[in-house]
């Protein structure tokens, strides 16, 4: 359709909040619906009770080339509101054999930094990064084991630890082309597109709030606590929204993105194929101040913890691909992975601080071949429909730079600039 005048939005995540700005810097007017109380989806702050400090739902990772996110930091005004390295560089410790090491790219896309044993992983040569070239001819049914060898050293120490972080499945169920694509967007444009980049307070405060406040700048409507219930179909399009609080028809010039949760989607749209199968991600936030000059964060291999991020006020826990940490009690969490914090962040042996494990069990779709088929295009069969979120065919995992492609996609699809 030609670009609508209006356009109503559902679903204030990255991806609903990508689509909303776009359409109103092209002069459209948008209503933003969000079923909850506070905007920003998976991608939040909050303020903790028992630490008594506000945290973010899950440490998230931005890397530099991440384009779309970094494009829509700018517009909002936010890039500098995210802090990192100067140069793309990812340390790590092997719990089990105490070893460090730091992977530390060049700049350019010449990789001379495999030459340098200090850049690489320790124990691998510069001839088994090569392996990672195998994934660029990775067919739709291979898993990331098919086409890496899981019994090598660097399988271990960091195909694995990317695989698993990236795509919140595990390596031997993952689609190797999702993998491919995140390597060659990231390693494969070198070490520029690969600083590892985190909200210098909250997620909220760099990805949300100044989103909504240049929406409000350009005129748009936020509605909170709005929840959509329906849909009604006529005449080969979206005919009317039925909210909560009651129904927004809409005229020809008006148009809907619907940019929600997969499993909401496929309730609300008829025959909408999605993902349906989802993995957990576990975050484990202690209330301690690691010293100023620590990293940003810290890979773990060999134990159970996966990455640790030092926050403003916590040091914080990824375990991604959780299911099996589901039903683990947090006080046995809790203190089962703050050893691993401490050996991490050179602690000694501080006492175990103040603690909340947060558990997200649908973080994310399974990024498998089988659930990788199930991803829908944003355009729907109404003209006046279309589709956002992570979970829709971005080529990208359920990410961030995901969801925000597929709000711009959306809005793209309608008419915006
Ligand atoms: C713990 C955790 C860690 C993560 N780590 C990373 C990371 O390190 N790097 C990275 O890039 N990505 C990470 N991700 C993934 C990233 O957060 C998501 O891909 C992204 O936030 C998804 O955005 P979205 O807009 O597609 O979906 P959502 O954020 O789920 O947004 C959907 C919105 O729709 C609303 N909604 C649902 N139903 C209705 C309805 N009926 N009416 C109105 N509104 C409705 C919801 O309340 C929600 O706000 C992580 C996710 C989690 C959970």
């Amino acid at each position: 359709m030609s670009r609508p005048r209006r356009v109503h939005v559902i679903g204030a995540g990255l991806a609903g909040l990508a689509a909303g700005l776009r359409l109103a810097e092209s002069g459209v007017a948008v209503v933003l619906h969000e079923a909850a109380r506070q905007a920003g989806g998976r991608c939040r702050s909050y303020l903790d009770a028992t630490l008594g400090c506000r945290i973010d739902n899950g440490n998230h990772l931005l890397v530099s080339g991440n384009r779309a996110a970094m494009d829509y930091l700018r517009r909002i005004g936010a890039e500098a509101s995210l802090i990192g390295p100067a140069a793309a560089s990812f340390p790590f410790l092997d719990l089990a054999g105490g070893e460090r090491w730091t992977v530390r790219p060049n700049r350019g896309r010449l990789p001379w930094w495999l030459f340098r044993p200090a850049r690489r992983v320790a124990g691998t040569g510069p001839l088994d990064y090569l392996s990672g070239l195998r994934l660029l001819g990775a067919g739709p049914d291979d898993v990331v084991t098919d086409r890496l060898d899981p019994r090598s050293m660097l399988f271990r120490r960091l195909w694995r630890p990317l695989a698993v972080a990236a795509l919140n499945t595990e390596a031997e169920q993952a689609a190797a082309s999702l993998l491919g694509r995140v390597l060659r967007e990231t390693f494969g444009e070198g070490g520029a597109a690969c600083r590892p980049l985190v909200p210098r307070e909250g997620l909220s405060e760099s990805l949300v709030e100044p989103a909504l406040a240049r929406l409000k700048a350009l005129g748009a409507e936020l509605r909170l606590g709005s929840r959509l219930r329906a849909i009604a179909f006529a005449e080969g399009r979206a005919l009317s929204l039925d909210f909560d609080e009651g129904s927004e028809r809409l005229a020809a010039d008006e148009a809907a993105v619907l940019a929600v949760t997969a499993p909401v989607a496929a309730r609300l749209v008829p025959d909408l194929i999605v993902p349906d199968e989802f993995r957990a991600i576990v975050n484990a936030h202690y209330r301690v101040a690691a010293p100023s000059d620590a990293p940003l964060l810290v890979g773990l291999v060999g134990g159970v913890s996966e990455w640790v991020f030092k926050k403003r006020a916590v040091l914080s826990v990824t375990i991604s691909a959780a299911d099996r940490l589901i039903d683990v009690p947090a006080e046995e969490l809790a203190a089962q992975l703050w050893p691993e914090v401490r050996r991490a962040y050179a602690l000694g042996e501080t006492a175990l601080p103040a603690w909340q494990i947060v558990k997200e069990r649908r973080a994310t779709f399974a990024a498998t071949p089988a659930q990788q088929r199930r991803r829908p295009k944003a355009a729907t069969r109404w003209p006046n429909l279309v589709l956002a979120g992570d979970f829709t065919d971005t080529g990208l995992p359920a990410t961030i730079e995901g969801a925000i492609r597929s709000g711009d996609t959306a809005a793209r699809l309608l008419g915006a600039r």
